[in-house]
């Protein structure tokens, strides 16, 4: 995409950004690449198979501290990029966005311009997580508690769901604590069912949907599907994320309390 990397030319050569946040040809999928010069940014492409929400670099310091930056951001990076802003993780302005929008690229130059052409997009299409999910969805309370059991009882605690996620960015995550030890930190079946459930308690009201989790799991654990459900019923049960905060900071006076016995 020869527009993309002469806009990180021009940007690299007048000295608007230090780095480029984008994606190069991989060996399945394009992968994430960090441009400083003119001849990495050769290797710039941007199409509809960017699916790695690359908005997880913007919150580390050891890749973006105290440089000026620059992102090719595909639709769910746009959304994750929203909700870095409303949480004060990144600045307004302090970032040169792109968007690939109908297969064009689209500089954004506000947080709000972002948020209005998000209120109109269609969400790309995943046709293999919907089946899923409605195979999930029609399974008894049994059959999905054995479901979950069964998968989870693989996961070997790398992390790699946390790490591919721009909205894990704590700096110590409730796993590593251990006074109190919330989670036991080996793997075994209880202890991945805890921490995935504290990870999807985390996103409530946060995650984007992008499925970047799910993909970066090496055993192949559909624990995206998890954050994509916690979506579904906050926004049944809560309506769209409000404007700032999340739904297990933020509440009315007015809200439900029919949880509260
Ligand atoms: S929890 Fe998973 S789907 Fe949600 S923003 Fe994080 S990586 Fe994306
Ligand atoms: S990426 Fe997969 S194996 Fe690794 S901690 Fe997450 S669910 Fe477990």
């Amino acid at each position: 995409m020869d527009e993309l990397r002469n806009k990180a030319k021009e940007l690299l050569t007048n000295g608007e950004i230090d780095l480029f946040i984008g994606y190069e040809e991989g060996t399945r999928i394009p992968r994430p690449i960090f441009v400083s010069t003119l001849e990495e940014a050769e290797k710039l492409v941007f199409n509809d198979k960017c699916t790695g929400n690359l908005a997880v670099y913007l919150t580390r310091k050891d890749l973006v501290g105290g440089k000026k930056v620059g992102i090719a951001a595909s639709y769910y990076a746009l959304k994750s990029i929203c909700q870095l802003y409303d949480e004060n993780q990144i600045k307004e302005h302090s970032i040169k966005i792109f968007g690939l929008v109908d297969n064009t690229l689209r500089p954004f130059n506000t947080i709000n311009e972002i948020k209005e052409y998000l209120k109109e997009a269609t969400p790309p299409e995943k046709q293999t997580d919907d089946e899923l999910m409605a195979q999930i969805d029609a399974m008894t309370m049994e059959e999905r508690w054995q479901f979950w059991t069964d998968e989870l009882s693989k996961c070997f605690k790398c992390y790699a769901c946390r790490a591919a996620c721009p909205m894990c960015y704590c700096t110590k995550c409730i796993v590593e604590v251990n006074r109190p030890q919330w989670i036991q930190p080996w793997a075994a079946t209880v202890s991945n069912i805890e921490w995935q459930i504290n990870r999807v308690m985390h996103m409530a009201g946060r995650c984007s949907d992008c499925g970047s989790c799910g993909a970066a799991c090496p055993l192949g654990l559909p624990v995206h599907i998890l954050t994509h459900k916690m979506a579904q019923l906050v926004k049944e049960n809560f309506g769209e994320a409000s404007e700032k905060g999340n739904v297990l900071s933020t509440f009315k006076p007015e809200d439900k309390e029919t949880f509260i016995l």
